[in-house]
């Protein structure tokens, strides 16, 4: 019997728009914090608040991350059943405290978020292997370490990650278009 094949698919920034959530969390410490469209990079919030101030907002937001205002990407439920269906095993692996699973678990039922296995850590780099198929996330970090392990690396494209994208991973305007480059680069390694 054919194996499945595995991807781990990340959730802020790739199942949803966490960039706008946190933005207004860090509106309320500083009314002049830059818009997510000139988030270049991950120290953006120097000049404007505190390391702490950043990290309690980042952690504002997975404490309320079942709350009703907090919405998948429209294609999301979608991208998750046919990548499913496509005989993929998903690991949705998410940049946050093990504390926030609740809330998690939540959303993600809430929204028929399909997967396989949940882990939340931080240290999610950890989980590519050999045997990882695709990973699916925004951050450059995580897309090269997937490079790096010899696995297929997309995401969506954002001003944090847009310089990076020479760097042997593939970023792309929605959820559609990754399903698709996930299923034609699969289907061209299937034995
Ligand atoms: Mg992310």
């Amino acid at each position: 019997m054919k194996q499945r094949k595995k991807a781990i698919v990340d959730i802020d920034n790739t199942l949803w728009h966490f960039c706008d959530a946190l933005y207004e969390e860090l509106r309320k410490t500083n009314r002049r914090f830059p818009t997510p469209d000139s988030w270049t990079d991950w120290d953006l919030w120097e000049g404007y608040c505190t390391e702490d101030d950043f990290y309690n907002a980042v952690n504002a937001v997975h404490f309320n991350q079942h709350s009703d205002n907090y919405l998948p990407y429209p294609e999301a439920k979608d991208f998750l059943i046919n990548l499913k269906e496509s005989g993929y095993h998903i690991t949705i692996a998410s940049h946050r405290s093990p504390d926030y699973i609740m809330q998690t678990e939540k959303w993600l039922k809430k929204h028929g978020l399909v997967y396989d296995e949940l882990h939340l850590s931080f240290h999610k780099t950890q989980l590519f292997t050999e045997s990882t198929d695709v990973v699916v996330d925004d951050s450059p970090l995580v897309l090269e370490q997937a490079v790096v392990k010899g696995v297929m690396a997309t995401g969506l494209l954002f001003p944090w990650n847009r310089l990076y994208s020479e760097n042997g991973f593939i970023l792309l305007n929605s959820l559609d278009e990754i399903l698709e480059f996930i299923l034609v680069a699969g289907s061209q390694t299937d034995g």
